[in-house]
């Protein structure tokens, strides 16, 4: 399997299939050191699922007090994601000719997708990795498995908007992400994918230029002014 396949199918591996979860666990001795007790092991529903759990919470059975049964909060990023995933794979899998009912998953439509992937164009592979890779992280910070990004404060290099570029803590690949366009940069990057350097790069000469250019705007309000109070004076 090409690397573009394999990361297509890890990608939908994160999204629809449960795994195991190994929670680290310490014990501290009577000495105080610490020392590592067996991993508290669990078993943890696709991202898709936990997405679902959050977006659609149900409702509290206990008939408590006064409010009767307690409806648990909506939480808005999960119903948003839930139905960008939802209409995402429909779409794609219309578009391969995968046919399937109204009733069908998003896990069975990402799942098709996947299965059909290692005989399509290599573009359309790539698009598609990109786009459950794009699910799986915004996933992944929307269910509190991963650190939320940071933004970056430089416009998009590829596609020029602003706001969008969002830098990942975790180590992992790509380092940094345009949520407009779907760029990534990365430090090995994929064919897809430009230089996390490069970026960093872009990002020190534009803060530099705009740093520059926030100075010299200030530089000439104050020459405004004096020459206004100049006026004045006179
Ligand atoms: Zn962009």
């Amino acid at each position: 399997m090409s690397d573009t396949l394999t990361d297509i199918a890890d990608a939908a591996e994160q999204l629809c299939d449960p795994r195991q979860h190994a929670e680290p666990r310490w014990e501290w001795d009577t000495n105080r050191n610490k020392k590592p007790l067996k991993p508290h092991v669990t078993t943890v529903p696709g991202l898709i699922q936990q997405l679902r759990d959050q977006a659609e919470p149900g409702v509290d059975g206990e008939a408590g007090g006064a409010g009767g049964a307690r409806a648990v909060p909506v939480a808005i990023d999960a119903v948003s994601l839930l139905a960008a995933i939802s209409l995402g794979a429909a779409m794609r899998a219309k578009q391969w000719g995968i046919n399937l009912d109204e009733r069908t998953t998003p896990e069975e439509h990402i799942r098709g997708l996947v299965g059909l992937a290692g005989r399509r164009a290599s573009d359309e592979q790539y698009e598609l990795r990109r786009e459950l890779r794009s699910w799986a992280w915004q996933a992944e910070i929307i269910t509190g498995w991963r650190t939320p990004p940071r933004e970056l404060v430089a416009p998009c290099p590829q596609c020029g908007a602003r706001g969008t570029l969002l830098a990942y803590a975790a180590e992992d690949n790509p380092r940094a992400r345009c949520v407009g366009c779907g760029a990534g940069w990365a430090e090995v990057p994929h064919q897809d994918e430009g230089s996390i350097r490069i970026l960093a790069e872009h990002v020190i000469a534009y803060q530099k230029q705009a740093g520059t250019t926030m100075a010299a705007a200030r530089t000439a309000a104050v020459a405004d002014r004096r020459r206004r109070e100049g006026k004045d004076a006179a």
